[in-house]
């Protein structure tokens, strides 16, 4: 799939509600991964949903 951005973004969902949220990705190819916990790998960011649940978004180019 083809998407043409200014910045490169993947929808995630939260894994306890399923609320969806747009997090900046640094590049268009990236594979991102959710977890509702920390793992010790690679690059990530935290997020939090409307719900205040926190869950991990980890990026694997
Ligand atoms: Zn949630």
């Amino acid at each position: 799939m083809i998407r043409v951005q200014l910045q490169a973004s993947r929808d995630v969902a939260c894994p306890h509600c399923a609320e969806r949220t747009t997090v900046p990705i640094s590049d268009e190819d990236v594979e991102v991964t959710i977890s509702p916990y920390v793992a010790a790998f690679g690059d990530h960011t935290t997020v939090t949903c409307s719900s205040e649940h926190t869950y991990w978004v980890y990026f694997c180019p």
